[in-house]
């Protein structure tokens, strides 16, 4: 009685038969599932069609061959991994026109053409821009109240959109600060349940003055708001914290005329505020000591790199293995169109890639371009397992 009962050998033959014929083995240099460390030479293993394919095993390249000679094999390039994460931009410089000079020139080009430019056309675009990258984990440095409300509505975005906040002139930081408080309610007040958090970025430790960064601070803590600041980006930002010289003091002269230096590094400076405590994301971090580097893991924060904007600007060599030697979380950002030529974390990948031969691996920037910049946002790391649909994860395009 075959017909009848639940047990029918040829069916269930044919049925395997079929599916081991479905069956692809997507090798690359490097595969990181998200748990643990990544992997070289590794392979993904799916089985299926369109939206039916599933995950069926990751592995060594050399162990999933042996497991599954039946499968097809296709060499997918550079990496396989979840989706990346952009841990710093500024979507609404996406129709500035595209700079390479020096820092303070840079800050000059940003403040007379975003006057006509930096709007909320300029946002929708970088957004479609990322989208077209499946990126979808983001953190974005927010100006206009009109992209903060639109970004806070976008229900398949995470991260942070943080508000940035300038005010040099210590007599200002009272006013600002209120003003700062009632902008933040509003905007909390439209986040939606998994979608983007609200966050704020005091714009640098110099543009920003010590009472205005310290009352952020407080707030940050107090309302568990997530903060970004832009620090040690260039040499000239050195030199105007230790003794007040330099490049940058001579451009800033009319905007900061009060001020004083600590005699301190950046990121000393911070800490000597109490803003550290506020476990902010601190990105770029080019100029740093290894003191610097031991502080910033001592606080557990965050750091990102936007390698092609530093190139861009000449702003120096991020240190990316005295980060990994203190065991600092690194994630990626492409920073604003304004100094990247698109918003591609892959390029970023790549030019951090060449920019730090050796000292940088395959496996640690891959590992910081999806971990390392969910962390930076404060998001749960993702990860893909045997059973999971192939849409969670993402092949890089080189
Ligand atoms: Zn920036």
């Amino acid at each position: 009685m075959l017909s009848s009962g639940k047990y029918r050998p040829d069916k269930d033959l044919i049925g395997y038969a079929e599916a081991m014929l479905k069956r692809r083995l997507l090798s690359a240099d490097v595969v990181y599932n998200g748990l643990g460390t990544a992997r070289a030479d590794g392979a993904v293993v799916v089985q299926g069609e369109a939206d039916d394919s599933r995950i069926i095993a990751v592995d060594s390249l050399e162990a999933a061959k042996l497991k599954f000679p039946e499968a097809k094999e296709e060499s997918v390039g550079f990496a396989i991994s979840p989706p990346l994460v952009n841990a710093h931009t500024h979507l609404d410089l996406s129709n500035l026109p595209y700079f390479s000079g020096s820092y303070e020139d840079f800050i000059h080009h940003v403040i007379v053409n975003g006057r006509e430019q930096r709007n909320f056309a300029a946002a929708k675009a970088g957004l479609a821009e990322l989208r077209r990258q499946n990126i979808k984990v983001i953190g974005d440095i927010v100006t206009q109240e009109d992209v903060m409300t639109w970004l806070l509505q976008e229900a398949d975005l995470k991260g942070v959109a943080y508000w940035e906040v300038i005010g040099p002139d210590p007599a200002d930081a009272e006013r600002i600060f209120a003003q700062t408080v009632a902008k933040l309610r509003k905007f909390r007040g439209l986040e939606q349940p998994g979608g983007m958090r609200v966050g704020i970025s005091p714009h640098t430790p110099h543009t920003v003055s010590a009472p205005l960064l310290q009352k952020l601070a407080a707030l940050a803590r107090h309302s568990n708001l997530p903060m970004q600041i832009h620090v040690a980006e260039s040499a000239s930002e050195i030199a105007l914290h230790k003794d007040g010289s330099g490049p940058l003091r001579e451009f800033l002269q009319d905007f900061i005329p009060n001020w004083q230096p600590s005699g301190l590094s950046p990121v000393q400076y911070l800490k000597k505020l109490g803003v550290l405590e506020a476990q902010p994301t601190l990105v770029h971090m080019v100029h740093v000591n290894e003191d610097d580097v031991r502080g910033v893991q001592r606080a557990s924060l965050a750091v990102v790199h936007c390698p092609r904007s530093n190139e861009s600007l000449g702003s120096g060599r991020f240190p990316w293995e005295l980060y990994m030697k203190h065991g600092v979380e690194v994630g990626f950002g492409t920073d604003s169109r304004g100094s990247s030529p698109d918003l591609s974390v892959e390029a970023e990948v790549a030019a951090a890639a060449r920019l730090h031969g050796k000292k940088a691996s395959p496996l640690a920037l891959v590992r910081a371009a999806v971990k390392g910049g969910h962390r930076a946002l404060g998001q749960k790391p993702p990860k893909f397992l045997r059973g999971d649909q192939v849409v969670k994860f993402h092949i890089w395009s080189a």
